[in-house]
């Protein structure tokens, strides 16, 4: 179990977190939404970090230094692009959560530190148009189902649709 979920509305290259995930493609080149974000607000070294990390693959995570963001570290993973459900979209949308945690413990353990902090954008539900709903269960249900304790969780929206649904998955009312 992870130690603290919580759910945020706005935009994730704002914030002074340890890491930050962005939803990227198999280039790990930029790209539009919050990974075209991410890129110009980081600055042009990020790209050069990325260029030598010969790309990602789906469900995969990559991590990299956050520059010119006030995050500490950047993992990169590639959601699935949604096509009718039926092509492993689940699951390959499932391992993008397991493994950015798993990344993320390991970033905890090499640095001793006692606690982070790890932001999530919705993963694949852009561009990839994964289904919110479904999106939103996946990305709760695993990160709850993770043994990580020293993980805190932000999931963040940058659209108000997500965020209620979010909300309304977590059983959050105020
Ligand atoms: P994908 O290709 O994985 O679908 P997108 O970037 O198109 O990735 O969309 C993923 C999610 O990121 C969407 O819910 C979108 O609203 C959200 N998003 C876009 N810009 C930002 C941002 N700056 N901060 C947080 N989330 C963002």
């Amino acid at each position: 179990m992870v130690n603290k979920i919580t759910v945020l509305l706005g935009d994730i290259t704002t914030l002074d977190v340890d890491i930050i995930v962005n939803a990227a493609n198999n280039s790990l080149l930029g790209g539009g939404g919050v990974d075209g974000a991410i890129h110009y607000m980081a600055g042009p070294e990020l790209k050069e970090e990325c260029r030598k990390l010969g790309g990602c693959k789906d469900g995969e995570a990559k991590i990299t230094n956050a520059y010119n963001l006030k995050c500490k570290k950047i993992i990169h993973t590639v959601g699935p692009i949604y096509k009718d459900g039926k092509h492993d979209e689940e699951q390959v949308l499932r391992n993008c959560y397991i493994n950015s945690m798993a990344l993320a413990e390991q970033y905890r353990l090499e640095n001793n530190l006692d606690e982070i902090t790890i932001a999530f954008p919705c993963i694949s539900t852009g561009a990839f148009r994964f289904p919110k709903a479904r999106a939103c269960k996946i990305a709760i249900d695993t990160v709850s189902n993770s043994s990580y304790d020293k993980i805190n969780v932000i999931f963040v929206c940058y659209e108000e649709l997500d965020y209620t649904i979010y909300r309304e998955m977590l059983n959050i009312n105020n």
